[in-house]
Formats: C-alpha cells, sequence, structure tokens
C-alpha cells in the first residue's frame, strides 16, 4: 500500500517550502508530504490520488488565497476524502473565519502562523491528528474497483470476465455506494458511461468491453510465433490437459481460449467426482491449478482471443483469430466444449443480464444475499448451483420440467439438496414468463400437469438448461454430425469407407477428425462421455495420437 499522504496548501512559496520541509523531516519516513501553491491544483492532484485509491490522512491548507479559500478547499477535499483530518493555517485576522470552520466543515483543528519552533507549536498538534486518523483507517482495496448499475448487463459481463480470469476486482453499485459516488466525480464519468472500470495505478476506463480491459491489464492475446507444433482451441479441462501434456513432452504449444481458462468447469461450484480430490474442488481452483501447470511447461496461452476460422495448407493447419491474423501449425486440436443454450420464454431476452442468467458464474451468488432466487433445470450443474445459492440466498427454488430429479442429477446432489432446508424443488414445472421494467421482477411459471399457473416476484432466475456446440465456423473444414458435434475415429468410416478427401493410408486415429491432423476432445466430441474426467483423459489421449500423426507426416 502506498504510504497516507500528508497534504499542505498554501499560496506564498517561502511558508509552503518551510511547512513542506518540516512535515517531511518529522513525518517523511511514514507518510507522504505533498504539497501544492493553489487550492485548485491541490484539488486535481487529490482526485488523482482518489482513483489510485491512496489514503490522505491530513489536509493543513493556508486560510487565506486567492480564487479558493482554504475552507473552500476543504469542503471539496472532504468530498473526495471524508475521513481525512483537516486543519486550516491561519493569521491572526483570519481566527473568526476559522472558528466558523470548526463548524461549517468540520475542521479539526487551526494553526497561527508561524508556527516556530515546529517541536512545540507543530508537531504536537499534527501528532494528535495523525493519531486520532490511525484509529479509524482502514487500509483501503489495491485493485481494480467497478462501478456500475446492479442490473446492467455490461456490468455483470466485466465482473464475469474479471472473477474468471483471477483478476481480483471490488464491486461499488452506482446508486448506493458513497466511494462510487467518489469515483464517478474523480473521474467525470457520467451515468451513462457506467460501468466505470477503476484500474490500481488510477487510470480508468468508461463502459469498456472485456477485450478492452483485456488489452489494458496485459493479458495476451497476440501469439509470439508465427508456427507451433500444436494449436489448441478451447481452454476448458479437455484443451488444458492437453496443452500441459503436450507441452510436457517436448510440442511448442498454443493454447487459444474465447473468454476465460476453465471452460463450463470453470462454472461449476464443486466437482465432486473427480479424482483424487475426495472432497471435490471448484471448477475455478481447476482451472487455476492446471493454467499454472500448463505455464510451467511452457504452454503460450493467449486469452481471451477468439478462433474464427481453420484453413488447410499441405502439412500445415492454420487458424484465424478474432483480430484478423493467423497462426500455423503442425496439428491443430479442437477442444471447444458446448455453450449454453438459450431459452425461448418471453421476457427472458430483453432481461438477460438484468436478473436472468445462463450458467452464471458463482461469484454471482453474492449479489443476491438474502433474496430468493429460483433455478431453472433438473441437470447436475443446476443442482450445485442450488446447493451453492442457498449458503447466501434466503431461499432458493429450482424449477424442474420433469417429474423427478433422478433423471439427470447424480443420486448425491440430490441428497444433498433433500437435506438443505432453505431450497425448494418445484417438479414437473415450466417457466412461462419473465417480467420486469429494467431488471427480473417477476417469474410465472406453470405445473405441466395441473396447467396451474404461478407468479411469483423474483429478482433473479438462472437458467441451466443444455448447451450446444457452437462449430459452424468449422463447418466447410470437418465433418460434423447433425446437431454440430465434430466427428471423430471410427465414427467417420461408412460402410468400412474412409471420409471423402481422406488423404492418409490409414484409417483416422481415434481422435482424428475428417482431416488428417487435426484432432478433437472433450464435449464439442460426437459420442464423448461429456464430463471433467473424460475431457481431461482425451485431451491427454489425442496429444499421444498428435505424436503419433507427426511420425507420419
Ligand atoms: C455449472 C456446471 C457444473 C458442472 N459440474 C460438473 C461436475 O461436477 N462433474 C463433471 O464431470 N462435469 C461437470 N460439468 C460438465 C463439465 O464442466 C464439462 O463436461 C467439461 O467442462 C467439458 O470440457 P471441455 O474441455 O470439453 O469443454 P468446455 O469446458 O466447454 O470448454 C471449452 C472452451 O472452449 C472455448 N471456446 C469455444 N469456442 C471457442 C473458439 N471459437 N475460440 C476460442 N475458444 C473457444 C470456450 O470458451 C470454453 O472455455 C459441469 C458443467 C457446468 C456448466
Amino acid at each position: 500500500m502506498a504510504k497516507p499522504v500528508i497534504w499542505t496548501v498554501d499560496d506564498d512559496p517561502d511558508v509552503l517550502r518551510a511547512v513542506e520541509r518540516d512535515l517531511r523531516r518529522q513525518y517523511g519516513n511514514r507518510y507522504r508530504v505533498m504539497a501544492a501553491d493553489s487550492g485548485a491544483g491541490a484539488l486535481e492532484s487529490v482526485k488523482q490520488l482518489k482513483l489510485r485509491n491512496d489514503p490522505v490522512a491530513l489536509f493543513l491548507v493556508d486560510q487565506r488565497m486567492p480564487h479558493m479559500s482554504g475552507v473552500e478547499f476543504l469542503e471539496a477535499a472532504l468530498e473526495l476524502y471524508p475521513e481525512a483530518r483537516r486543519a486550516l493555517l491561519t493569521a491572526y485576522a483570519d481566527t473568526d473565519a476559522a472558528i466558523r470552520a470548526i463548524n461549517s466543515v468540520k475542521i479539526d483543528h487551526y494553526l497561527m502562523k508561524p508556527w516556530d519552533p515546529p517541536e512545540e507549536h507543530l508537531y504536537g498538534v499534527v501528532d494528535d491528528l495523525l493519531d486520532d486518523w490511525q484509529t479509524s483507517f482502514r487500509p483501503p482495496f489495491q485493485g481494480i474497483r467497478i462501478v456500475g448499475h446492479r442490473w446492467s448487463p455490461h456490468f455483470t459481463q466485466i465482473r464475469d470476465f474479471l472473477a474468471r480470469n483471477s483478476i481480483p476486482y471490488q464491486v461499488l453499485d452506482a446508486e448506493t455506494d458513497e466511494t462510487a459516488r467518489q469515483l464517478m466525480a474523480s473521474s467525470g464519468a457520467d451515468a451513462k458511461q457506467l460501468p466505470l472500470v477503476v484500474f490500481a495505478d488510477g487510470s480508468h476506463l468508461c463502459d469498456p468491453t472485456p477485450a478492452v480491459v483485456a488489452e489494458k491489464l496485459g493479458l495476451k492475446t497476440k501469439a509470439e510465433l508465427p508456427f507451433y507444433d500444436l494449436v489448441i482451441v478451447g481452454a476448458g479441462p479437455a484443451g488444458l490437459a492437453a496443452a500441459v501434456y503436450g507441452a510436457a513432452d517436448g510440442l511448442r504449444t498454443l493454447l487459444i481460449e474465447r473468454e476465460a481458462p476453465g471452460g463450463q468447469a470453470g462454472r461449476s461450484s464443486r466437482i465432486e467426482n473427480y479424482l483424487g480430490f475426495p472432497t471435490g474442488l471448484s471448477g475455478f481452483d481447476l482451472a487455476r491449478r492446471a493454467v499454472s501447470q500448463a505455464r510451467r511447461f511452457g504452454v503460450e496461452i493467449l486469452a481471451p482471443q477468439d478462433v474464427t476460422g481453420v484453413r488447410v495448407d499441405g502439412p500445415s493447419r492454420f487458424v484465424t483469430l478474432g483480430n484478423g491474423s493467423e497462426v500455423g501449425c503442425r496439428a491443430l486440436l479442437i477442444a471447444t466444449g458446448i455453450a449454453y443454450r438459450k431459452v425461448d420464454v418471453p421476457g427472458a431476452e430483453q432481461l438477460t443480464g438484468a436478473g436472468v442468467y445462463y450458467y452464471a458464474p458463482m461469484t454471482e451468488a453474492l449479489s443476491y444475499k438474502d433474496e430468493d432466487v429460483y433455478i431453472v433445470g433438473g441437470g447436475n450443474s443446476a443442482g450445485q448451483a442450488a446447493m451453492y445459492f442457498s449458503k447466501y440466498a434466503r431461499s432458493v427454488t429450482m424449477l424442474v420440467r420433469d417429474g423427478s430429479l433422478s433423471s439427470y442429477m447424480s443420486q448425491y446432489l440430490e441428497d444433498q439438496i433433500a437435506a438443505t432446508k432453505n431450497i425448494a424443488v418445484k417438479l414437473n414445472t415450466s417457466v412461462v414468463e419473465v417480467k420486469g421494467e429494467k431488471h427480473c421482477e417477476a417469474v410465472t411459471f406453470v405445473n405441466n400437469k395441473t396447467s396451474e399457473r404461478e407468479t411469483v416476484s423474483a429478482n433473479a432466475l438462472f437458467f441451466y438448461v443444455g448447451a450446444v456446440p457452437y462449430t459452424d465456423w468449422l463447418a466447410s473444414v470437418v465433418e460434423r454430425d447433425v446437431q454440430g458435434y465434430i466427428v471423430s475415429g471410427t465414427h467417420l468410416l461408412r460402410g468400412g469407407k474412409r471420409p471423402r478427401g481422406w488423404t492418409m493410408d490409414r484409417d483416422p486415429f481415434m481422435l482424428e477428425t475428417s482431416v488428417p491432423g487435426i484432432f478433437v476432445a472433450g464435449d464439442v466430441r460426437h459420442a464423448s462421455a461429456k464430463g471433467v474426467t473424460s475431457g481431461v483423459g482425451e485431451g491427454a489421449m489425442a496429444v499421444k495420437l498428435v505424436h503419433q500423426y507427426l511420425s507420419t507426416v
């Protein structure tokens, strides 16, 4: 943390120099002494300090200054630092003004000029003021702060992006938080420019996209080399495992991820069926560990970066990135998983990100402390979310289309849900409407057996209703099934015949697509088992097959 600041402001250069010198001599090892010769100049610097979240302990200000008096300066500065101690430097003639200021800006003290010797007339007072300030001082948060409206989809998107990339941040509600108001004033951002993202160095961005924030944070989105042994698209469990094993085996490996490493698993509050973790671990934790392991082996990770196309040129494969550039490789692995399916319920589209969420990050649970939330879906992901939200929310209601939880949910989760008092399960139930002006306010659902409708007030509705592969960008390159899953291995052989255009004198390897040297692993693969363990297994296996392929070309 930066040293707390003692500000001194005086328009007389000789007095300013003297007070600055005396303060530095006595307090310089514990405090940063800053000086300005005008109220306006000082105020600009105070705004910058506020943006950096640097603490101010004391303002020691001359009362009689042209343009802005000491009292006027203190009035403005205290808007930004209400907890700082304040003292006026006065001449004998200004004593009345100083006494009035005790009431108007609640100054803590006034000091007569000259204060020589400082040991007698200055340090005792300043010591007292600083001791007093220290007792109520709480060290400020030193990271990214985001100011926004609770129901703004952009606000949610930036929070989600930072959380999933393991970047610490603090959320400040523009409507209710005093610091949020101060940051808006210091940066000059108005309500239409939110969310406001303020960085630790005091710089800020108004309503930025995640890509702009990523660039500002120096996240890597450009490849270092033009050509790699192995390029992997997608950093879910399958892609991360392949990256670790590929690099460990000596392949120059590039991993490209559109959002943040972890994939779907990164949204899981507790994976309980992963080998070696008897009490489970969060998907976020799994991703964090895998990323450091991958980096240790020398994997280059680009995130956030989108892959939008693939091109084959002789033995080389090229991927096109979202910024239009291309990266080449000897072997390519597609591990893009599946992404949530949107529902066609009236009202849901308009309120997405404003109380209606799909596969919400777990950090969202904190925003619904002591509130009533509704979760739609009856699979494992819905069950995990219900368990996690139940720790924060007053009540969690699961709306499940089927007649029982057992159809899609693991028994251990069903048991946990049954034993959790603030979770209710409504079976045979479908959501038919979501209502709200600026954010979700009410949800209507219907009992599929009795046709009985019920409308409840609700601030939040979380959908966990299945996912689909988004592989259109690969349509003209590799073979896909009718749902878009990528076909591989023996599934490509029809009546014993190899796929059209196949150039090798052998059948496709188990995880190889209809193009030699392009492999697929994880949930996006046709007929895959789906899940974290199988994704990791397939990622590891794909690397072995890549080696076999490379030894033949
Ligand atoms: C909430 C939740 C809880 C779950 N709990 C469990 C559990 O307890 N146990 C279990 O076994 N399974 C669980 N699952 C399922 C499990 O997470 C998935 O089966 C697993 O993550 C699949 O891994 P994957 O690597 O194949 O794909 P994904 O995890 O889907 O990762 C694919 C990645 O590719 C990226 N990507 C996609 N397209 C592109 C592109 N064009 N360019 C760049 N990147 C791209 C995506 O952003 C994503 O990060 C859960 C899923 C969810 C959503």
